[in-house]
């Protein structure tokens, strides 16, 4: 159990025949032997009963699903895959993973598992002896609420010292959101503006237009609070809100964002509106009296100096009318309304696009052409590009097998998360039903008291006519 600073050896995964492992890891494995990132065993673990040569047409497939194959990056990951087939529960499979891990000093073991198997898992590599100088990667949920994050919490560090345990949440893996820290911290500009002073509120979507995709019976058990709230979006705020780090390191970072989370203030009912779309109960695996919400919009505070009496609202949903995320940054209007008298006082703002592409940018008031002192907004565009270079995934799998944590959620963060929404997980009152393609219902205009209201990003180019992208959260 001792702090590891060297880089893995050699790389776990369980889930090796699952959806996640399909979907992303493969593509990021493949993407990591590519930049010379992971000379090193690969050992997939799964109970099907395949050889090697299926786990690797099973490799080889989801690269061509994911995009163009590298044929050389593809055959290394080939040769570079082993295969074991057991149960987590069964004593075996640690044994022999054991012996295929052979001299590996320092493995990586990745849990892409449903979270009921996290303390069989941990405890297997723990009593097998897999666990010692080894770092482990927990897929999201981490629980699903504190209770139960903190008993998760105690269950790795039975294995695992806190140093050694990378939380992922893939969304900070997102170039967009460590541009988020980026832009902040290293523009003097910003600074004395960010602030209860100057920022009247803070707005931030994530709106999905496509529903539950088949997974009605994963999302009985979450709902939108629970699947993206407790984790992406209050990570984000975080990133927005809190104080400069003192250091360059992983530990500042987190120090930061954990007085930040420790600042919000539990939410209560009135503070969230929960809703459903019209036909949710007919997905497949859904109840059909069901009260999970797939919309969310919640109004946060932050009781710090910088932040009190600022209102962050936050919203999420499936079925509505676009697929993005933007948060809009609101700052108050000038004292007085010298010009433009005849139209409401207009404020500036920051925006940050989050997807599906990245913009940042911010509104100014510029005069119109002509004789009167009438003036409109423009947008000042700082960053506008299509997508991450790099896919969450692959930036977070090297990071881990690095040992760096910046990017990845401490126990006390995530415990501190979960005590902000833990009160409203769960509400007895009925969700409000709202249409598909609608931006939720009625009651979560009403949350919003100042300004314009809710502002709703525009369709991304992607949109237009475009399938809906694969549901990662
Ligand atoms: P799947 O249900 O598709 O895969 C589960 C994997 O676990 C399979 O490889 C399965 O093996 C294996 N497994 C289950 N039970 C056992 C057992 N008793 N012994 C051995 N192997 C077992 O799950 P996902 O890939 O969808 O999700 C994995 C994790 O990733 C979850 O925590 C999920 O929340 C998270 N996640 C998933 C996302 C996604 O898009 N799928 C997105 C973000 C997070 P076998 O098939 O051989 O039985």
């Amino acid at each position: 159990m001792t702090p590891a600073t060297s880089s893995s050896d050699a790389f776990v995964f369980f889930g090796a025949t699952g959806d996640l492992a399909y979907k992303k890891i493969f593509p990021a494995l493949q993407a990591l032997l590519r930049n010379g990132e992971l000379d090193m065993p690969i050992i997939g673990i799964a109970r099907s009963g395949w050889t090697l040569e299926q786990f690797r047409a099973r490799a080889r497939d989801s690269l061509e699903h994911a995009g163009p194959v590298d044929e050389e990056a593809c055959a290394r990951l080939c040769r570079q895959l082993h295969y074991i087939s057991g149960d987590y529960a069964d004593d075996t499979t640690y044994a022999r993973l054991r012996s295929v891990l052979r001299d590996a000093r320092r493995p990586l073991h990745y849990l892409a598992i449903p979270p009921s198997l996290f303390p069989t898992v941990v405890q297997g590599l723990a009593a097998s002896g897999c666990a010692r100088d080894a770092r482990v990667v927990v897929e999201k949920p981490f629980g699903r609420d504190l209770a139960s994050a903190r008993a998760l919490n105690r269950v790795l560090h039975g294995a695992f010292d806190e140093s050694a345990i990378f939380r992922i949440d893939h969304y900070l893996g997102k170039e967009a959101v460590q541009n988020l820290l980026y832009f902040r911290f290293a523009n003097t500009f910003l600074e004395p503006v960010w602030n209860r002073d100057y920022v009247q509120s803070v707005q931030i979507t994530m709106a999905e237009d496509f529903g539950v995709q088949g997974r009605g019976g994963f999302y009985e058990e979450a709902g939108a609070i629970r699947d993206v709230v407790q984790n992406h979006l209050l990570q984000v705020t975080a990133l927005l809100a809190m104080d400069a780090p003192v250091g360059h390191d992983a530990a500042s970072l987190q120090a930061e964002k954990l007085r930040l989370f420790r600042g919000m203030r539990p939410l209560r009912a009135q503070d969230v509106v929960r809703g459903q779309f019209e036909g949710y109960r007919d997905e497949h695996g859904v109840a059909d009296d069901s009260n999970v919400e797939t919309f969310a919009a919640l109004r946060l505070h932050i009781d710090t100096w910088r932040w009190a009496g600022v209102p962050f609202y936050i919203r999420t949903g499936k079925c509505l009318p676009v697929t993005a995320t933007e948060i809009l940054v609101d700052l108050k209007v000038p004292p007085l309304a010298i010009f433009d008298t005849i139209e409401p006082p207009q404020s500036n703002t920051f925006r940050f696009r989050l997807s599906p592409e990245v913009v940042i940018s911010a509104s100014a008031r510029v005069k119109r052409p002509g004789t009167a002192m009438l003036g409109q907004s423009v947008e000042l565009v700082a960053r506008r590009e299509s997508a991450d270079q790099q896919s969450p995934y692959e930036r977070l799998l090297g990071d881990a097998m690095r040992g760096d944590a910046t990017l990845f959620t401490s126990d006390a963060s995530v415990e501190a998360a979960w005590a902000v929404v833990d009160p409203v997980l769960d509400l007895p009152e009925p969700v409000a039903s709202y249409r598909r393609g609608s931006w939720g219902p009625e009651g979560a205009a009403a949350l919003v008291s100042d300004g314009e209201g809710w502002h709703d990003p525009a369709p991304g180019p992607e949109d237009a006519g475009a399938a809906p992208p694969p549901s990662a959260h």
